[in-house]
């Protein structure tokens, strides 16, 4: 039998597991505190556990997080984490510091079905959904790598991939990374973000998570041409799902709006968003396009920018504009690709701290 890796089970499936192979239920959470609490991966460390069942347990559990391949670090803090997820694929992983938080932003998926227009991950059609163990592997070799007393605050599931394309692996990551005897991350700064798959948002609630929405035009025409999920959720399911979501919750909804010149940016844009949004409990969040090769779109320039933030605030939505971290080592929203070719030469490589 395959060994299991430990990185792929919940608490209560290692409890499970564990009993299944004869050891008592408890032993779990001490694995689970050792693991993710102390870092500690050597069974062998473990010290409240039997030297007898110490020497048995890596016949039973393997503790394998996925190989970092390159880290890439921004003028602006941010770093970008290359990882090795076998048969020569890839994702990335980015961290992000802020005032008072540091996020990471995972993947989920090795490319993307959802074929949006402007996002450069898009163009690496989906090759694989990623397993529990690959995204929580992503937090957890980005926190080893972390100085002693830095801890990833928040997590935003914005990386490459369509969360909601792949539910079982994204709700089993969160959970595990939730656990208090885990590393204990508190659902409220949880964040999924989804390009609009309508018939897996109620599970965003279920998880007790926080919710994004891609929405990114005002009109189905116009979101249908630069998103093609559109056609099968237009608007009209999409904002009802987002109401159903915050009624459920009692929490916002943060819209994405990435900025688009001359197709997403006008003032009528913004006062038709204040409209089909008004009655949605919601943050809107704009992202100013972040450019990649042969993409077709462009960013709006600084005044237009500001005009369309200003006239949603003139109207009283609560807008705020996500800045834009980690441009130059290409690990903005909508910049993540494991394309190598395409990849600029000017990325500089930082060391990676052993
Ligand atoms: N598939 C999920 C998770 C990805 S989140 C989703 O679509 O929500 C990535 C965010 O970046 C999305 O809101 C997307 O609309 C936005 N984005 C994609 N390409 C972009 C680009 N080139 N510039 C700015 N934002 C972009």
């Amino acid at each position: 039998m395959d060994v299991p890796n430990f990185y792929n089970l919940t608490l209560p499936e290692l409890a499970e597991y564990l009993v299944s192979r004869g050891v008592k239920k408890f032993r779990a959470q001490q694995l689970f505190r050792w693991i993710y609490g102390e870092r500690v991966k050597d069974f062998e460390a473990m010290t409240n556990i039997s030297k007898a069942l110490r020497a048995e347990l890596p016949q039973m559990l393997k503790v394998e997080l996925p190989t970092v391949l390159t880290e890439h670090l921004s003028t602006d803090g941010t770093r970008k984490y290359l990882f090795d997820m076998g048969e020569g694929k890839s994702v990335e992983a980015v961290l992000i510091p802020t005032a008072g938080r540091l996020t990471l932003c995972v993947s989920s998926e090795v490319g993307c079905n959802m074929a949006c227009k402007f996002c450069y991950t898009a163009k690496q059609k989906l090759q694989r959904r990623l397993e529990t163990w690959e995204i929580v592997g992503q937090f957890m070799a980005v926190s080893e790598r972390l100085p002693e007393g830095m801890r990833i605050s928040n997590i935003v599931y914005m990386g490459m991939g369509e969360p909601l394309d792949n539910c079982e692996a994204v709700f089993r990551s969160i959970e595990v990374l939730h656990s208090p005897w885990g590393m204990n991350v508190s659902r409220r700064k949880i964040t999924v973000s989804t390009s609009g798959i309508v018939p897996m948002i109620p599970q965003v609630a279920k998880a007790g998570v926080r919710l994004a929405v891609s929405l990114n035009a005002v009109d189905d025409e116009t979101r249908a041409k630069i998103m093609p999920i559109n056609r099968r959720w237009p608007l009209a399911d999409l904002l009802q799902a987002c109401r159903d979501h915050c009624q459920q919750t009692g929490d916002k909804v943060t819209l994405e709006y990435v900025l688009l010149k001359d197709l997403t940016d006008s003032l009528k844009d913004a006062r038709r968003l204040y409209e089909i949004t008004r009655d949605v409990p919601c943050k809107i969040n704009i992202i100013p396009f972040n450019e990649h090769p042969n993409s077709g779109f462009h960013r709006p320039s600084e005044g237009r920018i500001n005009r369309f933030q200003e006239e949603l605030m003139r109207l009283g939505a609560h807008v705020l504009r996500r800045k834009t971290m980690g441009r130059d080592i290409y690990a903005a929203c909508g910049q993540l690709t494991t394309l190598q070719e395409k990849t600029p030469k000017s990325v500089e490589l930082a060391p990676v701290p052993q």
